[in-house]
């Protein structure tokens, strides 16, 4: 269904990235991978489903070399057609004891990354008139946890940043959405699995039903698999007139 088109994919070499990468990947679009850790194994799960891939290690970070990745992408394949913006990382503290330095980081990683790629991304989208945004918000872009005041106020702010460019777009064939995940088994998550287990004593396994059981009521992970379905369907024609929307795919967190 994509051949032909181009997927760039931030914070992809793990998780929901490595999972939307090659679910694209299976509609034989072309990827350009993004993030950092296992890029080999990242690359050759991708390179086995039969398509082009490349990679670049832009910090998400920096504004520089956000576009330095996105000059690569568009120099290595023509132009992006799909842009999905998921690199994203987590810090827990009460807002008194945040460090400053983390709630920048988490703005910079999980916000502003998200303009600086889509502002780079959309003049040859509009030019070709046909595009796709997908920005991997959350569950927290719709509602709050205590002691995540960087990532729910992040994510709040991609919802919102989602809907203006859906806007500014909506007479084109450039659409950008965002799906918001609830709780999916990541290396993100298992790290704060295991932040519960250590400070309660518990085994892994009764941290991850507590974690479960304080906000998803299916009490069950979605997978980077079934997120990454959801992207295909963003990016299929069935899915043109979809503009704006904040799509939640988290067992009924959002639902109580
Ligand atoms: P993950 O830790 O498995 O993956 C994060 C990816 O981002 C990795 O590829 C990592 O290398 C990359 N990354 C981190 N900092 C980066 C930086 N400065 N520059 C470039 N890449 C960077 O986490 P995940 O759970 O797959 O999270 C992916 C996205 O999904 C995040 O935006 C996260 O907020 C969101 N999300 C996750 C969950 C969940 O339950 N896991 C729920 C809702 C939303």
């Amino acid at each position: 269904m994509l051949r032909g088109k181009t997927a760039l994919v931030t914070g992809s070499t793990s998780g929901i990235g490595l999972g939307m990468a090659k679910a694209l990947a299976r509609q034989d679009a072309r990827i350009v991978l993004n993030g950092f850790g296992d890029v080999q194994g990242a690359r050759d799960e991708v390179a086995a489903l039969g398509v082009e891939v490349d990679y670049h290690g832009a910090d998400m970070s920096r504004p520089g070399e956000i576009a330095e990745l996105m000059r690569f992408a568009a120099d290595r394949f023509g132009r992006i057609d799909i842009l999905v913006n998921n690199a994203g990382i987590q810090h827990v503290a009460p807002v008194q004891d945040f460090p400053p330095e983390k709630w920048d980081a988490v703005m910079a990683i999980n916000l502003s990354s998200a303009f600086h790629t889509t502002r780079l991304a959309l003049p040859a989208m509009r030019e070709a008139n046909w595009g796709r945004i997908i920005n991997v918000a959350s569950v927290h872009g719709l509602v709050a946890s205590a002691e995540k005041s960087a990532y729910v106020a992040a994510k709040h702010g991609l919802v919102g940043l989602t809907k203006v460019v859906a806007l500014e777009n909506a007479t084109t064939g450039v659409t950008c959405n965002a799906i918001c995940p609830g709780w999916v088994l990541t290396p993100l998550v298992q790290k704060q699995v295991d932040a519960k287990a250590a400070a309660n004593g518990w085994s892994n396994e009764e941290a991850t039903r507590r974690l479960l059981g304080e906000k998803e009521p299916s009490m069950q992970f979605t997978t980077p698999e079934e997120l990454g379905e959801l992207a295909v369907f963003l990016c299929s024609p069935a899915a043109g007139n979809v503009r704006g929307v904040a799509w939640n795919m988290d067992g009924g967190w959002a639902a109580q």
